[in-house]
């Protein structure tokens, strides 16, 4: 571990980390060795679900001490970012009540549901200043509608996390994405901002957090369209493991390709002590 030059480490966490209640081999050894180094460490979710604390509490039960401090998801970079850019905005959530309360926590207004109309009808969402498109396992057509009047009237959109699904035991179950292109697809337009990884909204929260440049960085991940795309786009280096969503065949052709293919992130214990930093 001499000589090690990258700083900062950034790691996902589903199929990076951890899978399901089970840490993966090598993650509990890798991160006592980067701390025990004075690495800083920090751990990134596009999951809206849970507060951070709940993630936190979660590392440090699988033997990965961390606190709320160390992990961004990306509801709570949506709603670090509105406080300090639009706090006055009255949102519209497609999500579940936890992102609901990580929004207020930010000090954001947060709209409750328009009662008082029948869902089958064209529902009038009054004062809706932008719309949030999050993971939603409480999804209905009545959220659909309101969201999709609140947009064609010209209300910003916004969404947590791009993922098309999120992945479980025995296979996924619809994410975010899925509400995402249903909504873009109505209204034709584009999402105005986007929160968690690959967005550069999430890495640059996550380097002003660690008071490190990208070159000091290495970005860790199992997914190559989000955590690799995210990493690179910020000029960090970074590492892909083929323990989660990732086969060895797709990573081999993707481009630019990550500077290293693992198996796992035990194999970091060894080569994070290699990578020298970018020129
Ligand atoms: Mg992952």
């Amino acid at each position: 571990m001499m000589h090690m030059t990258i700083d900062g480490f950034i790691f996902d966490l589903d199929g990076t980390l951890y899978l399901g209640e089970q840490a993966l081999p090598g993650a509990v050894e890798l991160l006592r060795t980067l701390r025990t180094a004075g690495k800083q460490v920090l751990f990134v979710s596009n999951k809206p679900l849970a507060p951070r604390q709940d993630y936190a509490a979660k590392l440090t039960r699988l033997g990965m001490p961390a606190e709320p401090e160390d992990v961004l998801t990306s509801g709570y970079v949506l709603g670090y970012h509105l406080a300090r850019t639009a706090p006055l905005l009255r949102l519209y959530v497609v999500g579940e009540e936890n992102l609901k309360a990580e929004l207020r926590g930010h000090g954001l207004t947060v709209l409750e549901e328009f009662a008082g109309q029948d869902e089958k009808q064209v529902i009038q969402p009054q004062g809706v200043d932008a719309v949030v498109v999050a993971f939603d396992r409480t999804l209905d057509y009545r959220k659909l509608n309101t969201a999709y009047q609140a947009l064609i009237k010209g209300a910003a959109f916004f969404a947590t996390n791009p993922d098309k699904t999120c992945p479980m035991p025995g296979g996924g179950i619809p994410d975010a994405g899925a509400t995402l292109a249903a909504l873009e697809h109505l209204t034709g337009r584009r999402v105005d901002l986007l929160a968690g990884k690959p967005s550069r909204l999430m890495v640059e929260v996550a380097m002003q957090r660690m008071g490190l440049p990208p070159e000091r960085c290495l970005m860790t991940g199992d997914r190559l369209e989000t955590d690799i795309h995210m990493g690179q786009q910020a000029g960090m280096r970074t590492a892909l493991v083929l323990s989660g969503a990732t086969t060895k065949e797709q990573a081999a052709v993707f481009k630019p390709p990550p500077d290293w293919v693992c198996t796992g992130v035990g194999e970091l214990i060894e080569k994070a002590g290699l990578i020298p930093p970018l020129p």
